[in-house]
């Protein structure tokens, strides 16, 4: 709890120290004391706020575009906040008349920053938060700037839920439509995306279309998958619900990073005994949260397994969890662990605000990932390189048992068993160079393993063709065409590094 309130605290403290740099950078810019504020916009049928770059408060409203702390230096002409479906429409109808290109925001997660591009005109979408449940048809449809936690809460209090992203305040629809690495993904095909069961969407043209099975298929082929590049603006999404489980466990096992064997050996273990189930085995190289950050890596460096079952009843939670306990992550090897922890969602999403878990840190940040079938190999690929990571709070994540498969329906193009993703986090800018250099450096040891990269969590700055990559080569050409097709004169922006 302590550290809890102490994570949110400074969060807080960041949040104040940018609104006053936001300020402050406002009044230093010359433009602002030489030339005339320009006057708020009128856009004809649009009811929210609108900002033009230079007008008081730009810079503020600009920089909380993005969650994390690492502010891309790219700045939109315009920042409109939409309140509704018909103000979507009026925008983009206002922005292709005068040649502005849009560019999209919902939650702001996204570690690129997509949303913030030089010129054109930024749709912030945050402030569409309706959710309505369908309990019989187990439906949620909501609005594009619904966040993790508040379809949890609302299926919740009708018995059911949603593979949700691991932190609160993650946007929805940035997360589906990219794939959708959530709670439960084992049981729920690997990816949330897939759980997409229609969308409504507004066009280039202003056009509102509706996108399922049956109603604009390569459409609803699009944003099942596409991530931060779709070539039209979703303002509904259709998902499927599950019946929430009755009960959720996990066992944690702390073990010194040189013998990250002792955990892999383990875990493949269990899968040669057919014994993975649907557990969901999550490893974590990080720092050793009580180690100072001068300790050395041998004394400070460690692997932080958790393994989660969701299951119908605790008895069959625990039963799944226990091959983990029979295993050697339960041995002498094992510094610490913590077995058949009963969680509520909640309760899971307070790990992502503890210190023990940096992933959650508001700080500078910037990711680069693979899927592989090779995750443990990943791994001690990456081991090596991440102990010389330049800040405590880096660390390299991999997700197992995802069971992500690859259907007609959907771009999104992997069927994988392993997620490993390697984050820098960090905080001050003068440190941003040896930060990605870190980044980069991890790059040729788990590329290697890739079936495929996860288009939600790649870094452009690192690989510019690292969207391509995201994609199957027939998939990228036919998400290339139905650009053209739907966007023929380029009123979207595309992904950051395509033009
Ligand atoms: C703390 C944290 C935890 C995370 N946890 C997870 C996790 O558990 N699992 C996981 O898979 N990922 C996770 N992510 C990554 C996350 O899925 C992506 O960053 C995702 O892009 C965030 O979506 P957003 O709406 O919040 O972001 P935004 O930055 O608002 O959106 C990113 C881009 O997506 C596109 N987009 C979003 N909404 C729409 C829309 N309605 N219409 C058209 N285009 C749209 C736009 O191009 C937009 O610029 C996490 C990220 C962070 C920072």
């Amino acid at each position: 709890m302590k550290n809890q309130v102490s994570s949110r605290r400074h969060a807080l403290k960041q949040l104040i120290g940018l609104t006053a740099l936001g300020a402050l950078d406002f009044l230093r810019a010359p433009q602002a004391l030489a030339a005339p504020r320009p006057t708020p916009l009128a856009i004809p049928g649009f009811a929210g706020k609108t900002i033009q770059r230079g007008e008081k408060g730009y810079e503020i409203w600009r920089q909380s575009m993005v969650w994390h702390m690492s502010k891309p230096k790219r700045y939109p002409d315009v920042i409109v906040q939409a309140k509704s479906t018909q103000d979507v429409i009026s925008a983009v109808n206002y922005a292709a008349q005068k040649g502005l290109k849009v560019a999209v925001r919902a939650g702001g997660h996204n570690s690129n920053g997509p949303s913030l591009r030089d010129g054109g005109l930024l749709i912030d979408l945050s402030a569409l938060q309706e959710i309505h449940i369908d309990a019989e048809k187990k439906i949620a449809s909501i609005q594009p700037g619904v966040r993790s936690l508040e379809l949890v809460k609302a299926a919740r209090s009708k018995g059911l839920t949603f593979p949700v992203p691991h932190c609160p305040s993650v946007g929805l629809s940035g997360f589906t439509l990219g794939g959708g690495i959530g709670w439960n993904y084992s049981q729920r095909g690997g990816g949330s995306t897939h759980s997409i069961v229609g969308a409504e969407i507004v066009t280039a043209d202003g056009s509102v279309l509706q996108a399922t099975s049956k109603e604009n298929p390569d459409l609803y082929w699009a944003v099942r998958g596409v991530g931060p590049g779709f070539f039209g603006v979703v303002t509904r999404l259709d998902l499927k619900l599950y019946e929430a489980p009755k009960a959720i466990l996990a066992s944690s096992y702390i073990l010194p990073l040189s013998e990250l064997k002792t955990a892999t050996t383990a875990l493949e273990d269990i899968r040669k005994a057919g014994r993975l189930g649907h557990t969901e085995p999550i490893i974590v190289l990080m720092h050793h949260p009580e180690q100072p950050d001068s300790a050395p890596p041998q004394q400070s460096k460690i692997c932080f397994v958790t393994v989660f079952a969701f299951d119908d009843s605790e008895e069959k939670a625990r039963k799944a969890l226990q091959p983990y306990a029979e295993s050697a992550l339960a041995g002498s090897k094992t510094l610490l662990k913590a077995e058949y922890q009963p969680y509520d969602f909640e309760g899971l999403y307070d790990r992502y605000f503890s210190l023990n878990d940096p992933a959650g840190r508001c700080a500078r940040y910037a990711v680069d990932n693979v899927m592989t079938n090779r995750g443990t190999e990943t791994l001690h690929a990456l081991a090596d390189h991440f102990a010389k990571a330049p800040t405590r709070w880096c660390h390299v994540l991999a997700s197992f048992n995802m069971n992500t498969k690859v259907y007609a329906d959907s771009c999104f193009s992997w069927a994988i068993d392993a997620y490993v993703g390697c984050y820098a986090i960090w905080d001050e800018e003068k440190d941003d160079s040896v930060n990605f250099a870190w980044l980069k450096g991890n790059l040729p040891k788990m590329d290697p393993f890739a079936v495929g990269h996860y288009v939600n969590e790649v870094d452009w700055q690192l690989d510019p063709q690292r969207f391509m990559k995201c994609f199957t080569e027939a998939n990228w050409k036919r998400l290339k065409q139905l650009r053209s097709q739907y966007d023929p004169t380029g009123v979207f922006h595309n992904y950051l590094g395509q033009s």
